[in-house]
């Protein structure tokens, strides 16, 4: 059955023609970090940090988060790497210690990297962190920052992470982002896209907003074309450029953004495996045309409509 061969594959992922495609995880702490390591993935993807300050109402120490980090990057050794995104606070995500209160508009507010212009040193302890983390599993940690609108952001948060020796990289949730890839890929080593901001921002509908579901979706053509924009900034210098948002969990979706040349997929660990198969079943020259079909489309139920005629004939 269909359910038995998803739970036997092993991988590592390939299309049916050979090329490869990064398989990774979403974490949150070292526990789902531990899991995932026991799992197929060649790592984590996004270890969101957010969700290890949720519980606490003042900053941990940066030995406190060094633990921390280091818990989860230690089950992935040094042959497997680990994104680790600065902490995203605010909006959907408050932190007790450094959510804005009282904005009219927090998902348009200061959050994500923003915090960091008012009150760097919350991001600088962070990084100084995460490089002791590094130091002690004997790693080269990648790290990226979420929200980031624009160039000069993209390359203020590469400087402070390559001055501690991690691998910089920023994630593409906004529009500007997508649209400048190129002047961002010019100061960081890779690029992660968040599509389930990209979608919010791209169509002006609350990630929340259950009655807005119908926009709220990343088969939308108008997100797809910022991804296919981001992707292609990304090969044409070489530089790797992944999907960390839901997206990336969808079989079908997942061999758009192949399509697209998306060299990394990072997704809830027990979601990698259905990826894992569907990518095996296809080539990548369908992939490519399943990637013009999604953004030909006019809505998307028209675009997976004609992906699934392109990947299932
Ligand atoms: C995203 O926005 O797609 C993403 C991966 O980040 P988060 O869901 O944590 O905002
Ligand atoms: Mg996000």
């Amino acid at each position: 059955t269909a359910r038995a061969e998803v739970d036997a594959w092993t991988g590592p992922a390939t299309t049916s023609d050979g090329a490869p495609v990064t398989l990774l995880a979403n974490v949150a702490d070292p526990a789902s970090a531990a899991a995932a390591a026991e799992g197929p993935v060649d790592g984590v993807g996004l270890f969101r940090t957010e969700l290890a300050f949720l519980a606490s109402t003042t900053e941990p120490s940066v030995e406190e988060q060094a633990d921390l980090y280091a818990g989860v990057l230690g089950p992935f050794g040094t042959d497997r790497h680990v994104v680790t995104r600065t902490l995203d606070a605010g909006s959907d995500k408050p932190i007790a210690f450094a959510t804005m209160p009282d904005e009219e508009n927090p998902a348009l507010g200061v959050r994500g990297y923003r915090l960091s212009f008012d009150k760097p040193d919350l991001l600088e302890r962070q990084l100084d962190a995460l490089k002791i983390a590094g130091e002690r599993v004997g790693t080269h940690p990648w790290v990226m920052a979420p929200m980031i609108a624009t160039a000069d952001e993209a390359a203020d948060f590469a400087a402070k992470a390559r001055a501690r020796g991690l691998k910089p990289g920023v994630m593409v949730e906004i529009p500007s982002a997508a649209l400048l890839a190129h002047q961002l890929l010019e100061h960081v080593d890779f690029l992660s896209i968040g599509t389930n901001d990209l979608t919010q921002y791209t169509m002006a509908a609350d990630r929340m907003a259950t009655d807005l579901t119908h926009l709220t979706d990343p088969w939308q053509p108008a997100v797809l074309h910022l991804v296919a924009i981001t992707a292609a900034a990304g090969r044409a210098v070489g530089k790797s450029v992944g999907v960390c948002g839901e997206a990336a969990a969808d079989p079908q979706l997942a061999c758009v953004l192949v399509g697209m040349g998306v060299t990394s997929l990072s997704m809830a660990a027990a979601s990698v495996r259905a990826v894992g198969v569907q990518l095996g079943k296809v080539t990548t020259v369908q992939c490519e045309a399943a990637a013009e079909a999604a953004l030909g489309a006019g809505d998307p139920q028209a675009a997976r409509a004609a992906v699934r005629e392109v990947l299932e004939g």
